[in-house]
Parts: structure tokens; C-alpha cells; sequence
């Protein structure tokens, strides 16, 4: 088989409303551009009738692949397994609810082969969300953008293009689809755009995202700026705080010693040290200090085990 123009990577949570109008969509455009396309389905686990209309719209349209999840597995995890799958040249991946349009597939798709970008994200500047849900929004993306180094409008936008290679490098885990432009960044892809896309307001279901999701967010893009820094080498992080508790402490409990010595020798009134805060303190460091060496050595020791330890992104080869 020919490689193909195009994948769509379609994640899905009970949207079977949705989905007859969002496969004529990207027919329709495909068609129009002479592309040849699949679209993969995602079904992550819906309990509505979403996979039997996937099963009905295959009987129509030969480009539908579908995937059905046991259970909710969660957006990444159907990202993950869509660019497992994905066998297009270009990969899009969009949202099943209709707020993502297809006619930027074009356009997106010409930026990748000819601007020579790795990844171009969507940004919905005009956005038909709630405002409770913009706002915050609004923050998050400009703390990934402090955080990260990596200048995005919208990290979050469902509508994204990539080059086929990068799908292949990047592993989407956990919550980790907001931050797939960070992902593929440190995957060593550099060349991240983004473009203005037109966005909807939802037409048919609800949001599967509820309020939970900027506390989840906040906590994941710590996490992934801490491996992005760290993951490599647990032990400069955890070695080098515990080294800075180890001396503190030892230089405070030092002190300690050398004070009541000191005083012993000049006949001056003694406190006994167990009366001095800063003696707890000074322990206190000095047992989180060799906490912390271990948990870096233990991290060293994870890793080492850990699958992805070797892999390297080789540009080009003579
Ligand atoms: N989605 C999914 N699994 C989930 C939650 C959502 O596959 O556990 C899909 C959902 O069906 C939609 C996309 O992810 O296609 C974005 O979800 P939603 O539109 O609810 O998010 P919002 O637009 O509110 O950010
Ligand atoms: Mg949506």
C-alpha cells in the first residue's frame, strides 16, 4: 500500500451525535483536495452508541479505521494509540465534537511539507467556550509558555499537525495531551508553528472536561518541565538539594558543637543543645538530605530500567 496523504487521529468519548457530520466533513475536503486520508476513531470507551456508528459510517466510507477502548482510558491514551496506528505521511489529530473544523486540514497540512515545520498547533483565538473555561485558559497557556520556552497560544488545541516521524517519537501518557508540544520539543524537534483556527462552539453532547482539569494541568506541566530537566539524570535534582541539606545541616550541627565547646572553655553559661530549635533543624536537614541522595539513586536506578533511556533522535544518516 501506497503511503497516505493524510491521517486524521480522532479521539472519542460518547459523541455519536457528532460523528456522521464530522466523517462527510473531512470527506468532503479530502475529496476536494485529491488527498488520499484515513481517518482513525478512538473510541475511548463511550457507552453511548458512538461505536456503532463508527461500525455503520465504515460501511460508507472505506478510509474509517476504528479502535475500541475497553474502558475510559482518557484522551492521551487514545492519542497514544491513534499515532501507534497512523500510517499518513502528515498525522492530524481533532476533536470528534464538531469545534474543530476539517478545512484546516489543507492548509495545515501544507505548512508541515512546505514551511518545513515539525508540528503546527491550532489556535482557536476566537473561542466559543465558556468564559470560566477561557480565562484560566489563558493563564495556563502563558505559564507552559514561561515555563517551556516554547512561544504557543493554545498548547491545549485539539487541532494539531505533525510530521509523521514525530508522532512515531513522542509518548503520550497519563494527562500529557496538553503538553504534546513540550513532548516533542524535548523529543528534539524544533520547528513548532501554530496557526489561527476557526473553532465552534459544541453542538451537540457536553464537555468531558470539567473544572478538575486546571488543577490536573498545573500539576502535569510540573511534572513535565521536572522530566524535561531532569528525566535523564534524577540524581543532579535530588543529589543536589540533598547535598545542600546534607551541609547545612552538618555545618549547623558543626556550629552547634564548636558554640558549646567554645563556651565550656571560657566558663560561660551553658544551654544544654536539645533546648536549641536550631538543633532539631540541623538534624532535620541532614536526615532529608540522605533522604534526598536516595531517592536521586533510586530514581538513577529506575531509569536505568526504564524503556525509553536510549532513545535518540537521529536526524539524518550518511
Ligand atoms: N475525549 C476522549 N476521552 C475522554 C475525554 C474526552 O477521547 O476521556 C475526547 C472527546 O470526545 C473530544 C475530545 O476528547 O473528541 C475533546 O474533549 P471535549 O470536547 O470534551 O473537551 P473540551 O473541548 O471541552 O476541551
Ligand atoms: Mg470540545
Amino acid at each position: 500500500m501506497n503511503k497516505l496523504d493524510v491521517s486524521v487521529v480522532v479521539p472519542l468519548y460518547n459523541e455519536e451525535e457528532s460523528l456522521p457530520e464530522l466523517v462527510a466533513w473531512i470527506d468532503r475536503v479530502m475529496t476536494r483536495e485529491r488527498l488520499t486520508y484515513e481517518v482513525i476513531m478512538i473510541d475511548d470507551g463511550s457507552d453511548d452508541g458512538s461505536w456503532e456508528v463508527i461500525e455503520r459510517l465504515k460501511k460508507t466510507f472505506d478510509s474509517i479505521r476504528g479502535l475500541r477502548f475497553a474502558r475510559n482510558y482518557g484522551k492521551s491514551a487514545a492519542l497514544y494509540c491513534g499515532f501507534e496506528a497512523a500510517g499518513g505521511e502528515v498525522v492530524i489529530t481533532m476533536d470528534a465534537d464538531l469545534q474543530d473544523s476539517p478545512d484546516e486540514i489543507p492548509e495545515l497540512r501544507r505548512m508541515i511539507l512546505e514551511e518545513g515545520y515539525d508540528l503546527v498547533s491550532g489556535w482557536k483565538r476566537k473561542r466559543y467556550d465558556p468564559i470560566g473555561k477561557r480565562w484560566p485558559s489563558k493563564f495556563f497557556n502563558w505559564t507552559a509558555r514561561r515555563a517551556s520556552g516554547i512561544v504557543l497560544h493554545d498548547f491545549n488545541c485539539g487541532l494539531k499537525a505533525y510530521r509523521r516521524k514525530v508522532v512515531k517519537a513522542i509518548e503520550v501518557y497519563g494527562e500529557m495531551h496538553r503538553f504534546i508540544p513540550i513532548l516533542a520539543r524535548k523529543a528534539g524537534f524544533r520547528h513548532i508553528g501554530e496557526k489561527v483556527v476557526e473553532h465552534h462552539a459544541r453542538k451537540y453532547g457536553y464537555s468531558k472536561f470539567g473544572l478538575e482539569r486546571m488543577v490536573k494541568g498545573y500539576l502535569d506541566l510540573i511534572s513535565v518541565m521536572f522530566m524535561s530537566h531532569f528525566g535523564r539524570s534524577p540524581m543532579y535534582f535530588f543529589g543536589g538539594l540533598g547535598t545542600l541539606m546534607f551541609l547545612f545541616g552538618g555545618g549547623t550541627t558543626m556550629w552547634i558543637i564548636a558554640a558549646k565547646i567554645w563556651k565550656q572553655c571560657h566558663g560561660l553559661p551553658l544551654r544544654p543543645v536539645t533546648d536549641q530549635p536550631l538543633f532539631y533543624l540541623a538534624i532535620m536537614a541532614v536526615i532529608l538530605g540522605v533522604q534526598l541522595f536516595l531517592a536521586g539513586f533510586l530514581g538513577e536506578l529506575i531509569n536505568r530500567g526504564s524503556s525509553d533511556r536510549n532513545k535518540y533522535l537521529i536526524d539524518e544518516k550518511l
